[in-house]
């Protein structure tokens, strides 16, 4: 197939500083929860990025200093020689595909607790940690900016020598150079503190001795956040962030421009639009010659391409799209937009480097197991036999393993009860927000319909004997699960009586019960589903009350930088919120619920009570076949173990990448580790 010629302009090689990128794609820089313990992982995921066609493919942020330190949190170091060979396997991965390297090179200030190199954290003026921490920050004075800015530059010959072709000055997400900038944090009576003049000083001067020291062979990036989303308190495109770049303009080879702080940069689909920051960022490529890059969890080739014609950027940056999809650009190439993985925004890979685990994706489920599991998100090894697979329930656990064993060529049969296939996702991307979650389902769908060797038939619930009809070699059951409503969830462990006319998610979003009157949603579950359902029932003019015994709201989504936006949502939308009580029981018109620190039981008015605690397998199917004697049985996803979507798509492409191959169940991945 051949490309759209609308998207030619993406395929236009630019020119950075003394290098040139061959395409408009550039993989910014972001965190993989892998950094320098483990690089052979992170050069193995880069370098499907550059396979996949991106033009420039960036680290993670890349400590220049042991006083830069955010352990336990996996990030980069250049900190000395042995980290070059290290870095060196990244390079050399992304450079044969023809792609150049970039790295961000990283100093927090404040935002470095260095609990791992137990160095004194420094910032501009002084001050506590931006996390609670018992240790603050100490002002830096004139000989440890004078140290800083010998860091930077040392750093970035090392990355020279590792074989880079793309160095940043990293002045974004409120990081050191950027506290410099900040009229907020920046209180300093010298040179370096007062004027916009002086607060750009440490700025200026690092990407001037960047560009002395490496910029005849190497692109000097600047990453600068023009908008911190706070008005006044903040730098603004209007202002500050505007003044700023008028003042470096043609200083840098280029410009990669966002807002902050990391919350803001990559909020998710839920609080945010593909394109949202254009109105930020927008007015940069008006005041430079030098190129321009920016983000937007764009997965558009058309939108894209629009970008670049219309003179907002030069380059489209990604982050996420890029984890989603690593072959996005060779689709868009090669005339195939249609099997774009798009990206659903769920932020599910920043909770890896959140939780301090490698990087997942709920769309590609070989994000991070590239190098340990061997997987590609492209290719699959070809089917090792004629079996023929009947997987039961059509939700992700499900079209996932149908998709991926047909993939390889087996036959398979993908039954489903209900009339349309999804599961999970037919309800979840229901809900405010979630929409884009349905290309979860509609991404694999569109793949099978793809597939001559695989069959679907929803509308199909099938029954022990039913399945027997089919004389499958391999059965899978995939049934899910549902929310339970007897209480049991992780502060009632042993559940609680008298729960028999409470409602569940399932009654509201499968069932489409109306609960009656004022509401009580009670979240023992802490990920989407009960703010989601607040706001939902908000929307058709309930009187909501959240309870939960955790401190805030959903609280698991801090994991996803979501948690902030979240609680403030739904304290916008006028829902009563308590914290750290869990459920005790109900009286006629309301819930009991206890203090979690012993505090009095009270008592919470409600007219419907909405248990949102923990899910039960529906694996009675599974268990019957089981006693059947059933060969080659599996259950995957929500079946074996309920989780987050991400859990049930990798569950489903496990299964298929394993049928018929030879893994050793106790230890299934290889392990980079120091060997003693
Ligand atoms: P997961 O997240 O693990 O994929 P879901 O709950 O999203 O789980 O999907 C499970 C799917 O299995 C649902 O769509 C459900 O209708 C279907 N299902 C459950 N039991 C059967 C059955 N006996 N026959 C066919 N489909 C079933
Ligand atoms: Fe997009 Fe979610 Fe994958 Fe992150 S985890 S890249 S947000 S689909």
């Amino acid at each position: 197939m051949s490309r759209d010629p609308d998207h030619d302009i993406l395929f236009e090689p630019l020119r950075i500083g003394p290098v040139t990128t061959k395409n408009r794609f550039y993989q910014v820089p972001h965190c993989t929860g892998m950094g320098y313990a483990l690089p052979r992982t992170v050069a193995a995921m880069r370098e499907v990025k550059a396979q996949g066609g991106w033009g420039v493919v960036n680290t993670e942020y890349c400590s220049i200093h042991p006083s830069a330190d955010d352990g336990p949190y996996a990030f980069c170091t250049l900190w000395d020689r042995d980290d070059i060979t290290n870095m060196r396997l990244m390079t050399d991965a992304v450079h044969r595909h023809g792609a150049l390297a970039g790295v961000e090179l990283w100093h927090g200030g404040m935002h470095s607790p260095n609990r791992f190199s137990r160095m004194a954290p420094l910032s501009v003026s002084g001050e506590p940690l931006n996390l609670a921490a018992p240790v603050q920050a100490r002002a830096m004075d004139l000989s440890d900016i004078a140290n800083l800015r010998r860091w930077q530059v040392d750093a970035a010959r090392r990355a020279r020598d590792a074989g880079f072709d793309l160095v940043y000055v990293y002045a974004g997400h409120a990081y050191l150079p950027f506290q410099f900038l900040s009229h907020r944090h920046n209180r300093r009576t010298d040179a370096y503190g007062g004027s916009l003049e002086n607060r750009v000083r440490l700025l200026r001067e690092m990407i001037e001795e960047t560009k002395e020291a490496v910029g005849d062979t190497m692109a000097v990036a600047v990453r600068f956040a023009v908008d911190e989303l706070m008005g006044a308190a903040g730098i603004t495109a209007q202002g500050e962030g505007r003044a700023v770049i008028e003042m470096l303009a043609e200083l840098p080879d280029l410009w990669d421009v966002n807002v902050s702080d990391v919350d803001n940069d990559s909020r998710s689909a839920r609080f945010s639009e593909e394109g949202f920051q254009e109105d930020h960022i927008g007015f940069v490529k008006s005041l430079t010659s030098k190129p321009v890059v920016g983000v937007g969890r764009y997965t558009s080739p058309d939108r894209m391409a629009g970008l670049i014609r219309r003179g907002t950027l030069d380059l489209i940056g990604a982050a996420r799209p890029s984890i989603a999809d690593p072959f996005l650009p060779r689709k868009i190439e090669e005339g195939r937009p249609e099997e774009i993985r798009e990206c659903i925004g769920c932020n599910i890979c920043r909770s890896g480097n959140n939780e301090g685990a490698p990087i997942r994706c709920t769309q590609n489920p070989t994000m991070g197991e590239e190098w340990r599991r061997g997987w590609h998100p492209e290719t699959i090894a070809g089917k090792a036999s004629e079996a023929h697979v009947l997987v039961i329930g059509g939700g992700p656990a499900g079209l996932e393993a149908a998709r991926a064993a047909g993939q390889r060529g087996y036959r398979v049969t993908l039954a489903e009860a209900e009339g349309e296939l999804g599961g999970r996702i037919n309800h979840d991307s229901r809900l405010p927000g979630l929409a884009t979650w349905a290309r979860v389902r509609d991404w694999r769908l569109g793949r099978l319909h793809s597939l001559p060797n695989v069959e679907l038939y929803p509308g199909s619930r099938l029954a022990p004997e039913d399945v027997a009809e089919f004389g499958a070699d391999h059965v899978v059951c995939a049934t899910g699960a549902t929310w339970r409503r007897d209480g049991v969830g992780a502060a009632t462990p042993f559940g609680v009586a008298g729960l028999e006319d409470a409602l569940t998610p399932d009654d509201i979003l499968k069932g489409g019960v109306e609960p009656r009157g004022a509401v009580l949603i009670y979240d023992d579950d802490h990920y989407y589903m009960g703010s989601a359902l607040a706001e939902l029932l908000v929307g058709r003019g309930h009187a909501v009350t959240y309870v939960t015994p955790a401190p805030v709201v959903s609280s698991w989504t801090a994991m996803t930088n979501e948690q902030f936006f979240i609680q403030a949502r739904l304290v916008s939308l006028g829902v009563t919120i308590i914290t750290g009580r869990s459920l005790a029981g109900t009286r006629a018109g309301g819930a009991r619920l206890e203090g979690i620190y012993g505090e009095d039981e009270i008592e919470a008015a409600c007219d419907s009570l909405l248990l949102v605690t923990a899910r039960t397998s529906q694996d009675r199917l599974y268990r019957e076949l089981e006693e059947r004697g059933t060969a080659n049985l599996h259950r995957i996803g929500d079946c074996e173990v309920p989780g987050a979507i991400a859990h049930a798509i990798h569950a489903g492409h496990r299964f298929a990448r394993e049928l018929d191959a030879t893994v050793d169940p106790d230890m299934p991945f290889r392990r980079e580790r120091v060997v003693g």
